[in-house]
């Protein structure tokens, strides 16, 4: 996927998306060594930015202001990307052991993975304290806080135990965030209490005098209680005991008190200091390894103690870069040297902010400003990355006609998976000429093309036999291999077969034996993880080597004699329903040219990964007549393609097709899978579809799908129901997306409905649906 050009000589691998490891993803992304290849493993696709993180709390800044969105970094450096999370390394067999996924082999590690809150020295703290750390974690915590608030009409005793600049800063920005949720409620805040504990004799231990001073003022100006000097012994429901006090009632309890080390590193056999991070030395290497580097909060060096601070580890981020370059390219290791007086800018809630530098304090709005510059700066180099190389560019004197010229550059940008399908033109040109051995045994073949061939065996059911075959779409082996397997079996369901047997085909780029082993022992295990949740053995295949990954399966199936479901069998009264929602293409189009945002891309994975084996199950449950999955030729090239075979009519209601998110905004940018142009094409199916276009998911509908949903007609009767037992199954995005009708003497036979009033106003004449009822509540109500 990524147009590997060089036989790949080293494998990089970096744990977690902290703050050291954003920068060196961007710096190799400028100046990459060829045959080093990247893999970041990372829970979190977005990772929070420690500074803008109060002011996110606080209600200043979005999501995506505050998250460095590792998608398109990781595609600018060429690296690849797994989100998982990381449980071991081995390593003598020099491999990281992730939770969901094949070992993962590396040459040179860094680990630049964070802390854990500290709750497990305080008795009850793990289960009824809210911890801060890890980040990503928080927000979603957060949002059920509030969400309690609101509910308690705002009276709520919150108590924050941890002192420290995060501790503060976080209480400033909740006490700021409720105070204005409230407000916008309706509520009255003078219910809020705030009570900051800690078990230093002092807030803010390590600033200055007058640092402390002013945040005293200002926390005494905001009503909130100061406990000092006093330790928490035990944490129950609503309450904290507290050596030498009485104890603190509380709703609601968060904890930032000082980090601890991620658990699993003390079985890892890595060096750890006294409390258990990773020890390093000033070259940022783990002490004793040559071949594993470490940065941020998870590390502590050998030689001196550096506090625990976004800012220590965005600052090692450049070292750690140049030192892995180096101990790749076998020159010395730099040191890297903190600054002895950092700057800090410390958030109040409002727009206003506190500095010290140099023993000297400031304070006021122009701070805050200040500070927001820094940050939104620091951000912009992640987030605003050069353009992106086009993988091929013909010289423009080879080349004079401009038509070609476009041509050859977007076969340059060709996308995998089924966007990298040859057109249904181009295929039915090329078939038509092919007259096929005549054979009785054959009941569907090319004569009358479905999703798979129907061949008589003479046993009690008759063998589906179908193939797929694609280059990469993702750069991970273990996640194509799940979609490959997957997509080839959606022929088999769209059917109603049972999968039987698999026959594998793959291509895997030169390179070193050890590499090819490993990628093709990841794609194999991902594809067979599916294969055999389906019940199909995968019982042989080939393999050779070539310039690109690519994988595909020859997939049999069984079905019964009667049972098969063809394209043909739309029938006048029916409703279509589509089981998953479409926008692969232009995602993963959107994601070569690191335009796609990574949790984009994520769902897209999630929904490929999806089996359409239960959709095919309820589908019957609820007497399909006819099904196809959408796959190559985008929802309206399939749904075409059904209706021919079953001369009928049909409306499609263009704003009921689920969309996955993320893709009306890339078709927005003009990206568009390599196989969209050849897709418009069937738009001469479309009645009046000048009107029709105007909708902004009209060009998804011939965005070409990967292991795409089925789509299928039911009786009306039935839609309603159907869809809530899919949903009830995992198709969270199924629905109710047209109507069959009886052929007209119309030439186009789809009818675009833009609005879907004429689906909402079948189903409410039909069931007896109310207009604002949804599918699922009416599907409740019939099943009483
Ligand atoms: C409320 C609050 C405010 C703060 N404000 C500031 C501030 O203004 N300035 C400042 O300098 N510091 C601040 N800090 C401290 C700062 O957040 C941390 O020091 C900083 O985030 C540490 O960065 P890091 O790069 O080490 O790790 P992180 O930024 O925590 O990143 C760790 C990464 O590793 C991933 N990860 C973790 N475990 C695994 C695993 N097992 N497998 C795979 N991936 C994994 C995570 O998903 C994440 O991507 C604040 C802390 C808090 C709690």
């Amino acid at each position: 996927m990524q147009g590997v050009t060089h036989p790949i000589v080293k494998d990089v691998v970096l744990v977690g998306a902290g703050h050291s490891h954003v920068t060196v993803l961007r710096m190799f992304g400028m100046k990459p060594i060829p045959g080093v290849r990247f893999t970041l493993i990372s829970r979190e696709l977005h990772t929070p930015y420690s500074g803008m993180l109060p002011g996110l709390i606080a209600g200043h800044y979005g999501f995506d202001d505050a998250h460095i969105d590792t998608g398109p970094l990781a595609r600018f450096a060429g690296a690849r990307i797994y989100q998982d999370e990381v449980v071991d390394i081995d390593l003598e067999a020099r491999r990281v052991i992730c939770r969901d996924r094949p070992p993962v082999p590396y040459d040179l590690l860094s680990l630049n993975n964070g802390s854990t809150p500290n709750t497990a020295n305080v008795a009850g703290a793990g289960e009824h304290a809210i911890p801060v750390k890890p980040i990503d974690g928080f927000l979603a915590r957060f949002e059920a806080l509030i969400a309690r608030v609101l509910a308690r009409k705002g009276r709520t005793r919150l108590v924050l135990v941890g002192a420290g600049a995060g501790g503060v800063e976080l209480l400033l920005a909740v006490e700021h965030r409720l105070r204005r949720e409230l407000a916008q409620a309706g509520f009255d805040a003078g219910g809020l209490s705030f009570v900051l504990v800690s078990d230093t004799p002092e807030i803010l231990p390590s600033f200055p005098a007058s640092f402390r001073a002013r945040f005293h003022a200002i926390l005494a100006a905001r009503g909130i209680l100061v406990v000092v000097g006093a330790s928490v012994s035990h944490v129950e429901a609503g309450r904290l005991t507290i050596d030498g006090y009485s104890p603190i009632e509380a709703d609601e309890i968060l904890w930032t008190t000082q980090a601890a080390p991620a658990r699993w590193l003390a079985k890892s056999g890595l060096p750890l200091d006294s409390e258990g991070f990773l020890t390093v030395d000033d070259t940022l290497r783990v002490v004793g390894r040559d071949d594993v580097f470490a940065s941020g909060d998870t590390i502590a060096f050998s030689t001196r103690a550096l506090p625990k601070s976004g800012v220590y580890a965005v600052r090692a981020g450049p070292v750690l870069a140049d030192n892995i370059r180096r101990s790749l390219t076998g020159r010395s290791l730099t040191r890297f040297r903190p600054q002895r007086d950092a700057l800090y800018l410390v958030s109040t809630g409002e727009k206003s902010a506190v500095g010290t530098r140099n023993g000297l304090t400031f304070e006021g709005g122009w701070v805050w400003r200040w500070k927001d510059w820094i940050d939104r700066r620091f951000m912009r180099r992640f987030n605003e990355l050069p353009e992106m190389a086009q993988p091929v560019k013909p010289p423009a004197s080879a080349i004079a006609d401009s038509a070609a010229l476009k041509e050859i550059s977007a076969i340059a940008m060709r996308c995998g998976g089924c966007g990298a399908k040859v057109g249904a033109t181009v295929l039915s040109r090329a078939l038509g000429a092919i007259e096929p051995a005549q054979r009785a045994d054959v009941v569907v073949g090319l004569d009358a093309p479905d999703d798979a061939a129907l061949v008589d065996t003479g046993g009690e059911k008759l063998s589906l036999q179908t193939v797929d075959y694609f280059r990469a779409i993702v750069d991970d082996p273990y996640t194509l291999g799940k979609i490959a397997a997957n997509h080839s079996l959606g022929d088999v369901y769209a059917m109603g077969g049972e999968p039987q047997s698999a026959l594998a085909i793959a291509t895997v780029p030169y390179g070193l034996e050890a590499k090819v082993e490993a990628d093709l022992s990841a794609m194999m295990a991902g594809a067979n993880e599916v294969l055999r949740a389906a019940g199909c053995a995968l019982v042989g295949g080939h393999t050779s080597e070539g310039a690109e990954l690519a994988l595909g399966f020859a997939v049999n199936g069984l079905v019964g004699r009667d049972a098969a479901l063809r394209k043909g069998g739309l029938k006048a009264g029916d409703a279509l329903i589509l089981t998953k929602p479409i926008g692969t293409g232009t995602l993963l189009a959107a994601d070569m040219r690191g335009k796609a945002k990574a949790r984009w891309v994520a769902a897209a994975i999630a929904h490929m990964v999806q089996s359409n084996g239960p959709a095919a199950e309820i589908l019957r449950r609820y007497r399909v007549h006819a099904a196809t999955d959408v796959t190559g030729f985008g929802l309206l090239g399939h749904l075409v393609e059904m209706v021919r075979a079953s001369d009928v009519d049909v409306t499609l209601a263009t704003g009921r097709v689920p969309v996955l998110e993320g893709a009306r905004e890339t078709v927005a940018l003009g990206i568009f899978s390599s196989l969209q142009p050849q897709n418009l094409r069937l738009r001469r199916a479309i009645r009046d579809v000048e009107t029709a276009a105007a909708h902004p998911s009209y060009p998804l509908l011939f965005d070409p799908q990967t292991a795409g949903g089925l789509l299928a007609s039911v009786p009306l009767a039935e839609a309603v129901r159907c869809v809530a037992a899919l949903r009830a199954e995992g198709y969270a995005h199924a629905a109710v997306i047209g109507l069959v009708a009886e052929r007209s003497a119309v030439l186009e036979p789809v009818t675009l409905d833009a609005a879907g009033a004429s689906v909402e106003a079948a189903l409410v004449e039909r069931l007896n649906v109310l207009p604002t009822q949804s599918e699922e509540e009416h599907a409740a109500e019939s099943v009483h």
